[in-house]
């Protein structure tokens, strides 16, 4: 980076922003993707990602909304493509503002800190049947939307856990199984309910 003072100094710094817009094309002939429709601010580090994701689920529209004598419906692929991603573009635009905030405010929060030992507690105990929010949205291929919606009944399930008395002192002790256990099956029947919403 040869020029890399000169860079910094002649460049304006920017701000940070978040992009919802709507619609996303223009008759059968213009789409927006990546940033240009769902620009987020970069505390999940899911920007480009989410513009791949774009691309991914386009594809798989065209591909199949294009017969085989290669006639292409694209009325059908921009409304879908809307209807498929915007939802999650507006979910990982939550996320991001979020985490910012769990980043400025909650990484030295005692709370907070013990609530993420739990997670890794109950992920060890749990395996996939408890994945955080954090490695939901990185590690895995879950919807932005749904892990939005998974991390809100995840909410609600660390109130609980974080009520009982003590849980700073015992929260991996074997005493807890059974609450856990109890907590979890309510927190998946909740999952259910949902999903099937
Ligand atoms: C600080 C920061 C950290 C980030 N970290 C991550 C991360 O860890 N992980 C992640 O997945 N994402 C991250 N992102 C987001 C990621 O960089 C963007 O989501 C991604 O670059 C968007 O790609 P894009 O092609 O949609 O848009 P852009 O990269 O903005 O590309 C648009 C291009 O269009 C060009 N252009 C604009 N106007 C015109 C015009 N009139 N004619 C011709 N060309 C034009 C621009 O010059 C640009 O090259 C981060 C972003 C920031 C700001």
């Amino acid at each position: 980076m040869p020029d890399l003072i000169s860079d910094f100094f002649d460049n304006p710094t920017s701000s940070l922003v978040t992009v919802r817009c709507s619609p996303w094309t223009k008759g059968n002939r213009v789409a927006l993707i990546g940033d240009a429709a769902h620009a987020i601010v970069p505390f999940f580090g899911q920007g480009m990602n989410a513009g791949f994701e774009d691309v991914r689920v386009l594809c798989g529209l065209i591909d199949q909304a294009t017969t085989t004598d290669g006639h292409t419906d694209w009325a059908t692929i921009w409304a879908q493509y809307e209807h498929l991603r915007q939802p999650d573009a507006n979910a990982i635009a939550d996320l991001a503002l979020q985490n910012f905030i769990e980043m400025r405010d909650l990484v030295a929060d005692p709370n907070f800190q013990l609530r993420k030992k739990i997670e890794q507690h109950l992920h060890a105990r749990y395996g996939s049947r408890f994945q955080s929010l954090y490695s939901l949205v990185t590690f895995s291929h879950t919807r932005y939307s749904e892990a939005l919606h998974i991390g809100k009944l995840q909410d609600q399930l660390f109130d609980q856990i974080l009520g009982i008395e003590g849980i700073a002192q015992r929260y991996n002790s074997p005493d807890l199984d059974g609450i856990y256990d109890t907590a979890m099956e309510a927190y998946e029947k909740e999952l259910l309910v949902s999903i099937n919403a």
